[in-house]
């Protein structure tokens, strides 16, 4: 047994202001190791791979909201529309019209987050803050009617460079602050292990955090 899990979740959570949402990123992790969390008081774990999480969904409590916050294929959207409690990886129009029709099927509205380019380096997923503009319009006039737009995710580049982590971080901050009355969004969820201190200076709600809680994970 792992007892620095609880340990580190709680002091985490001990220093969190109020308003804020912890998200334990459980990917790669065994079941035990999520147990030790759950069992202090943990029930939000994100997860970035459909059969990972379908796995650990089978073997642990029901009361547990699972995030799917890595890249979603269109293709897997069937597999977790049944129970999934919030995607944070919304990041193209196509995968948005499956998610709407996986939510028709089962009849729930899926809560999503609009995942956002907002680090230099060559990022492969997300919308442009344009592209994003653009698409929060669009449902806006033509509604998707089992998709809720909750919010928006980003990342910011992995670097030593404080001030670019803070500026990228300010960057989402500005377009949620923005746009949030307009579109009703009141999710902003930045910040993970290496830079979620960045995270809530500039305003973030909602931070997804794997390896200060869980130890690092094995390359792979
Ligand atoms: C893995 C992951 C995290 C957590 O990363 P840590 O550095 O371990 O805290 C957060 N968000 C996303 C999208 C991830 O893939």
């Amino acid at each position: 047994m792992n007892k620095s899990i609880a340990k580190n979740l709680l002091k985490l959570k001990s220093d969190l202001p109020n308003n804020v949402t912890l998200v334990a990123v459980s990917k790669t992790k065994p079941v035990s190791d999520l147990m030790q969390a759950y069992n202090v008081g943990q029930r939000i774990f994100g997860e970035n791979k459909v059969q990972e999480m379908t796995h650990k969904l089978a073997l642990m409590p029901k009361d547990i909201q699972w995030h799917m916050i890595g890249h979603l294929q269109t293709n897997k959207v069937k597999y977790i529309a049944s129970f999934v409690s919030l995607i944070h990886s919304l990041d193209r129009i196509k995968l948005a019209r499956e998610i709407n029709r996986q939510g028709e099927r089962h009849r729930r509205i899926i809560d999503c987050l609009i995942q956002i380019k907002i680090a230099k380096e060559e990022e492969k997923y997300g919308f442009s803050i344009e592209e994003s503009f653009k698409f929060l319009n669009d449902m806006k006039i033509n509604p998707l009617p089992y998709i809720r737009i909750r919010g928006v995710m980003g990342m910011a580049t992995f670097t030593q460079d404080q001030q670019q982590i803070n500026d990228e971080f300010a960057s989402l901050e500005d377009f949620y602050l923005k746009y949030k009355d307009v579109f009703g969004l009141e999710v902003l969820s930045m910040g993970m292990s290496g830079d979620y201190p960045h995270a809530l200076v500039r305003g973030s709600n909602m931070i997804r955090v794997g390896s200060a809680i869980f130890g690092s994970r094995a390359a792979h």
